[in-house]
């Protein structure tokens, strides 16, 4: 009845998991939210006012597909001053959100057969947007032991002549991991020679809590092989708005626009206007709520360690926790379940996020001092119940 290529499509995890909370909160249960990856933040007063202002200026027609020049100019100048490297507006494609970036130019660049590296555990749309393309999917592991990175011997023994595309994202989602200088530098080398396009996930490059954010744009040849996927939603707690680009070279900037035009037409310019206004208005406030991240990212981890059975490592960046519950001996789903049933905390499962993700599960610590507090204490209940249950069957 239904096409062939959708066959594997699903909401994914984040909404089954949502969807299931409001339902228990409608029924008078108390839960706590820490599975949508969003701000819990309000978008920025000068944000709504820029694009309410929008609204009355008309800013309500169709525009260009690939996006108002004047807001492709301030993206192509931030890009510029943050990555230090030179962008032409004819490399912006303005997009509804990082995920329309990911999502065509996927599209545009796969043909059937051709592998697509991604990492794992890693975000939810790489893998079914691969499928969809016919392409073949082919995860990396992202390993704790090595702080969530990558571990470049597996990456270059993936590598065949059918890659075509490998995808990198940090800081990640969901381990909060980050690639350091010589993770960069190892892959760049790697790849330089190659013919595989390469699709870097930066949507939480204003969201770390250690050293300063550096892309793989930097390093010689690499621009011109690399898909910058960048966001408005996290650094500027509007998800809602729908608002990211894509940094490529023009050739492909204007296929990924063709296709988004054929889906979109464009993206709705008042909301552009407000990216202007947030891209080259007052930035302080987005320091001020990285340091609150930053004490509840320590809440959290430091709660979540103190828990038997639970352990954590820091994250470096995005609003992620995403622990070890292998001790616990329940399939992360279980826990999961276990965990909004019987406590009403909601997290995600890791297993959402990839088969190399069994055994951990993800928070975001995107909500108050007081919730996470209050979360760690039930948390705290079901771990405990688990440890002793377990240890009933094993001793
Ligand atoms: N990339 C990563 C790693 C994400 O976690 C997300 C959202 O959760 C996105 C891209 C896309 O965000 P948006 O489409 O809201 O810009």
């Amino acid at each position: 009845m239904f096409a062939k290529r959708v066959e594997h499509l699903m909401p994914t995890g984040a909404f089954i998991f949502l969807e299931k909370a409001k339902k228990l909160e409608s029924q008078g249960k108390s839960i706590i939210h820490l599975e949508i990856g969003e701000p819990d933040f309000d978008t920025p007063e000068n944000i709504k006012e820029a694009a309410i202002k929008a609204l009355t200026d008309a800013y309500t027609k169709y525009t260009i597909g690939q996006g108002l020049p004047e807001f492709r100019e301030v993206i192509a100048d931030y890009i510029k001053k943050t990555r230090n490297i030179d962008v032409g507006i004819d490399e912006v494609v303005v997009g509804t959100g990082g995920s329309s970036i990911v999502f065509f130019t996927i599209l545009a660049v796969i043909n059937p057969g051709d592998e697509v590296l991604y990492p794992d555990p890693g975000w939810f749309i790489y893998e079914p947007t691969t499928i969809l393309a016919n392409g073949v999917p082919k995860p990396y592991h992202l390993p704790e032991e090595k702080g969530f990175s990558i571990d470049i011997d597996e990456i270059r023994d993936k590598i065949s002549e059918r890659t075509k595309l490998i995808i990198i994202n940090s800081p990640q989602n969901p381990t909060g991991g980050m690639l350091s200088t010589k993770d960069l530098s190892d892959l760049a080398e790697l790849l330089r020679d190659k013919n595989i396009w390469i699709m870097s996930d930066e949507v939480y490059s204003r969201i770390l809590f250690e050293g300063e954010f550096k892309s793989i744009t930097k390093y010689p040849v690499m621009k011109e092989k690399t898909v910058i996927v960048e966001s408005l939603s996290k650094t500027y707690a509007m998800p809602g708005l729908r608002l990211g680009y894509g940094i490529m070279e023009p050739k492909l900037a204007y296929k990924v626009t063709s296709l988004l035009i054929q889906c979109n037409s464009c993206t709705p310019p008042f909301i552009q206007i407000a990216g202007i206004e947030a891209l080259t208005g007052k930035q302080d406030i987005i320091e001020d709520r990285c340091e609150i991240y930053r004490k509840r990212r320590d809440i959290m981890i430091d709660g979540l360690n103190s828990i038997p059975g639970i352990k954590c490592i820091k994250p470096k960046g995005a609003i992620y926790a995403f622990p070890n519950i292998k001790a616990l001996g329940l399939p992360s789903r279980d826990l999961s379940l276990k965990l909004l049933d019987e406590v009403g905390v909601c997290c995600l499962p890791g297993t959402a996020f990839g088969k190399f993700a069994e055994g951990y599960i993800r928070f975001t610590y995107a909500n108050s001092e007081s919730n996470i507090q209050e979360a760690l204490q039930r948390i705290k209940k079901v771990a405990t119940m688990s440890v002793s249950e377990n240890s009933k069957i094993y001793h």
